[in-house]
């Protein structure tokens, strides 16, 4: 095989999909397996649709989901410019060799004039593509329009009309286009910018790519491109097209199934390695009965023949299972690192914090790490560990059931009475004194339930003892103390 060459290709025109995130994932396990190289290039030729900040989002996406790139427009590399507003030397010099040789055309039309072509089309049921009036102009005309210097001056291709155009993809096999259907595209604009079809073939052959492995979307682009290549006389690369992934509605994903940017995953609590675990598999398969593989073992195993032909749906519960299962895998201090700024942002912790809350939120974390689905979910689960002795809410309805019994009061400071006592504060021990709290006249559970909700605020959570060995001797003695001060106080309805 030749050099493995691909590229990622994306538009600055919003934040980078999740969709493009497995392309590029697609990408870049190829050129890993083979030893390529993987090209980050910018198609930014359409200026219109650009949005502000759109290259750095990309570059943001790409390095936080760690798809490092050999070439590209922040690392350089032997074939750049990268960024394709900064190659329309290239483009012109292309478009012009294109009219020399007689496979393109000038064309003057004002967009009024193509305007009203178009309408006149739909009126009759007509194809809207371009009329070809300008493409057989007599010399004197073109010669005339070239002197009036014409705004309106684009490069068209000629698309030999009664032939067909076939191309193999690698997915979906051969493919065949009967050229009438093919419109004579605009290469170059007036402005002296490429188009996509233009700009993206030139480069494509400029930077040797070897397979160019994008949407299906762009199938119906591809015979141009296939002209293009055979008029400029250079050998296309190999086409991958991938079949979009699919909402649980059976359409394209779109904002309501899942189609958010990629960094907001990562901003929702979903691991990279999970997210690059559930991606690969959307629509690739190593002919395993297997789910979970390593960023390692997907390199290992990736090639394009294993795409199916097939659009996958996105499931969002087995993202979430994904996410899960990588987040049991963490060790507590990268569970730790990686959920501070959860924390942070829903101010259970401060922003510089020390290494003896650091060690606390890991210990915190190990009760919390089977029940966390996303990293988000660590606020919600464990906030009452983190906020202040006199902060955590209480549940009413648990305060209700246990702090109006004088009964309960008693058992609650005998375990105060315990705690105090205790050598050493750990689960054995706290243990043994909320047993030794009960023994007499109830049931353990009877101790147990109000104990919890007194250091808690709540009824459910981990177990009760690592709990309680976790928050430590003194905030339990100040939970308690707590939870004994509202118990004194009368209730209203008294
Ligand atoms: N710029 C195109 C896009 O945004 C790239 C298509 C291609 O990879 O050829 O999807």
């Amino acid at each position: 095989m030749t050099d493995v060459r691909v590229r990622f290709a994306p538009s600055p025109t919003g934040a980078l999909h999740i969709g493009g995130v497995r392309t590029a994932l697609w990408d870049w396990l190829f050129a890993r397996h083979s030893g390529g190289k993987f090209i980050l290039r910018i198609e930014d030729t359409d200026k219109t649709r650009e949005v502000e900040g759109g290259v750095q989002t990309i570059l943001d996406s790409l390095r936080a989901y760690g798809l490092d790139y050999d070439e590209g427009p922040d690392v350089g590399g032997p074939y750049g410019p990268y960024i394709q507003s900064e190659r329309l030397a290239f483009y012109q010099k292309y478009a012009e060799r294109l009219v020399a040789s007689g496979h393109a055309y000038y064309a003057y039309d004002t967009p009024d004039e193509l305007q009203r072509f178009r309408e006149q089309q739909q009126m009759r049921g007509l194809p809207t593509g371009y009329s070809r009036r300008h493409r057989d102009l007599s010399d004197a005309d073109r010669e005339r329009y070239d002197r009036e210097r014409r705004e309106f001056r684009v490069i068209r291709l000629a698309v030999p009309r009664d032939e067909q155009t076939t191309f193999h993809d690698v997915v979906y096999g051969e493919i065949t286009y009967e050229n009438k259907v093919l419109d004579d595209q605009v290469l170059l604009k007036s402005d002296g910018f490429p188009t996509y079809q233009l700009a993206n073939v030139v480069d494509d052959h400029l930077m040797q790519i070897s397979h160019v492995l994008r949407g299906e979307d762009w199938i119906p682009s591809t015979p141009l491109h296939i002209l293009l290549y055979r008029a400029l006389g250079w050998e296309p690369p190999a086409f991958v097209h991938l079949p979009n992934m699919l909402g649980s509605d059976g359409k394209k994903l779109s904002k309501r199934f899942m189609a958010v940017g990629a960094m907001e995953y990562l901003r929702d609590g979903y691991l990279r390695e999970a997210l690059i675990n559930f991606l690969a598999l959307q629509g690739w398969s190593a002919k395993e009965e297997r789910d979970v593989y390593s960023v390692e073992e997907l390199i290992e195993k990736f090639s394009p023949e294993g795409i199916l032909n097939k659009s996958p749906i996105f499931d969002p519960d087995k993202l979430l299972w994904y996410n899960g299962q990588y987040i049991r895998a963490l060790s507590l201090s990268d569970l730790a690192a990686r959920t501070l700024p959860f924390l942070q942002r829903a101010n259970l912790v401060g922003q510089d914090p020390d290494t003896s809350t650091l060690s606390y939120i890991g210990h915190v974390l190990k009760l919390e790490q089977e029940r966390m689905k996303t990293l988000a979910d660590a606020p919600a689960l464990a906030d009452f560990f983190l906020l202040g002795d006199d902060e955590y809410p209480f549940d009413e309805k648990a305060v209700q059931k246990w702090f109006t019994q004088p009964a309960v009061a008693d058992r609650l400071r005998r375990v105060r009475a315990g705690f105090a006592e205790l050598d050493v504060f750990d689960e054995t021990n706290t243990e043994a004194v909320v047993r030794a709290a009960a023994e007499a006249e109830v049931k353990a559970s009877e101790v147990i339930h109000p104990v919890r909700v007194a250091v808690s605020g709540r009824t459910t959570g981990p177990g009760l003892f690592e709990t309680l060995a976790t928050l430590g001797r003194e905030r339990c003695l100040r939970r308690l103390d707590r939870a004994l001060g509202m118990m004194a106080i009368p209730l209203a309805s008294e």
